[in-house]
């Protein structure tokens, strides 16, 4: 018996061949909590479960060609991964554009775990000015929301920094304390903090040992899936956190590298 397919995710997002990270990553979790993603590649990559040697981008043409012909597919919600250069960034900005309305989930990534730099010099610029008010919820780590307010005082905090971005046109941030954990927090422990402009809240889950390559790209896939299945926004943010837990809880281990999420 055939069923009506499930809410569509469409997802520009760069390709990761380990299928730790990347579109791989994006569309398992996006199935796993019940949405159905759509893969537009913004970039190739060459890479290990340790790091990315290259970047690739796609041809801007062939993202909004690749988009445009799954425009009948009643997008649901849009997830942004990996767009390395500003050329690929005002393509995502233009496929955005095409779907008002829906929520928006960006991860701002800019780093591989290994260390190595993913995004151009003037990808901030280019973030903040074109992309950020097409946004509904941004997913930064510590560091990269540091990177995308750097403009402000080094000390200043997390708060006054999702406050700048929010004011620079997103709906919501949820900032992940995984990579750099918050001044005193208990060191067995890790915060993820949402800010919007009428709520704060924080969760606090037990801090897994080791590194993972994907946790990123599994915690914002699933929640743009749980926005797309009609969850509020503080739901699908808990909601997404609990099934990233489980799926690095329950995760991986390759013959090297970072231990990668299951997603099943
Ligand atoms: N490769 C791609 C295509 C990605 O999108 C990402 C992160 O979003 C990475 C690599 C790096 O993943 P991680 O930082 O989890 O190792």
């Amino acid at each position: 018996m055939l069923t009506p397919l499930p809410p569509t995710i469409l997802v520009l997002a760069g390709h990761d061949p380990s299928g730790g990270a990347g579109i791989i990553a994006d569309c398992e979790a996006i199935t796993a909590c019940g949405g159905w993603g759509l893969s537009v590649p913004t970039a190739l990559t060459v890479q290990d479960c340790r790091n990315v040697y290259r970047v690739m981008p796609v041809a801007p043409a062939v993202i909004i060609e690749t988009a445009d012909a799954l425009a009948d597919m009643q997008i649901a919600a849009i997830k942004v991964g990996l767009v390395a250069d500003e050329a690929t960034l005002a393509a995502v900005e233009t496929v955005i554009r095409r779907y008002p309305g829906i929520p928006v989930v960006m991860d701002p990534v800019q780093k591989a775990s290994g260390g190595n730099e993913l995004s151009t010099v003037g990808w901030v610029d280019t973030v903040v000015d074109r992309l950020l008010p097409l946004v509904d919820i941004l997913t930064p780590n510590r560091a990269e929301l540091a990177r995308l307010t750097s403009h402000l005082e080094a000390d200043a905090e997390d708060t006054a920094r999702a406050v700048e971005l929010i004011s620079r046109g997103c709906q919501a941030i949820l900032v992940t304390g995984t990579d750099d954990p918050l001044p005193h927090a208990p060191a067995d422990q890790v915060t993820h903090t949402l800010h919007t402009p009428d709520i704060s809240r924080q969760w606090h889950w037990p801090r897994l040992e080791g590194g993972y390559h994907g946790s990123g790209c599994t915690l914002a896939s699933a929640l743009a899936a749980r926005l797309a299945v009609g969850e509020s926004l503080v739901q699908a943010c808990e909601q997404a956190q609990e099934f990233t837990w489980q799926s690095l809880s329950h995760g991986y281990l390759p013959a090297t590298g970072y231990a990668l999420p299951n997603r099943r």
